[in-house]
This record gives C-alpha cells, structure tokens and sequence, in this order.
C-alpha cells in the first residue's frame, strides 16, 4: 500500500495506492479518518461501504472550504494520471439531468 498526496479532490483508491489530497493534512483528525476509510477500501470492500459510513460534517465543512476538493464530485475525472469513474456520482448527475428536463419541460407545458 502507498500513500500518494494530490492536489485536487478527496481521496480515492486505485489499485493499492490511496490519493489523497494534501490539504486535509491541514485537519489531522480528518485526515487520520479518511485514510482509514479508504484502507478499508484496500481490502476488497466496494462501494457499499460508502453508503454505510455515518455523514460526517467535518469533511462537509472541509469540502465547502476547499474548492480543489470539488472535482470529487464530478462522474469522471483524472487521478494519478488514470481516468476514474463514480458509478454514484452518474447516477446522481443524469438524475439532476432529468429533473432540469422535466422542470423545463413543465414550464414549457404551461406557457
Ligand atoms: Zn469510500
């Protein structure tokens, strides 16, 4: 296992190196957390495990502090070099997509 600090994001897991970004080592707690989150992740565990941890506003307020952590957020983007995927984050921006559609839709219908 290897520990890879980056710039932008939170953390993520590839293979067996962990990239996190390096501004969270401003809040050790934090930092101590995710890391331990994301070795849980080395192990073999999927994505469920994501939805099984309790929300954590420490890192919320994090995220809304450090705008370099957004990309997170996004369904695809650039770690370490390989391009990554968020099955969740998918989900969630075609869901967003479609509720636009229909909201403009809906408009339309009534105008
Ligand atoms: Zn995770």
């Amino acid at each position: 296992m290897s520990v890879e600090l980056v710039d932008y994001g939170i953390a993520s897991t590839i293979g067996d190196t962990i990239y996190i970004n390096r501004k969270l080592q401003d809040c050790p707690e934090l930092y101590q957390k995710i890391l331990q989150h994301e070795q849980k992740h080395l192990d073999g565990h999927s994505h469920k495990l994501d939805f099984n941890e309790p929300f954590d506003l420490g890192l919320l307020a994090w995220v809304i502090k450090h705008p370099s952590s957004w990309i997170h957020f996004s369904p695809i983007w650039i770690v370490g070099g390989k391009i990554i995927w968020s099955r969740i984050m998918l989900i969630i921006h075609l869901t967003a997509l479609a509720v636009i559609f229909a909201c403009i839709g809906m408009v339309k219908w009534i105008s």
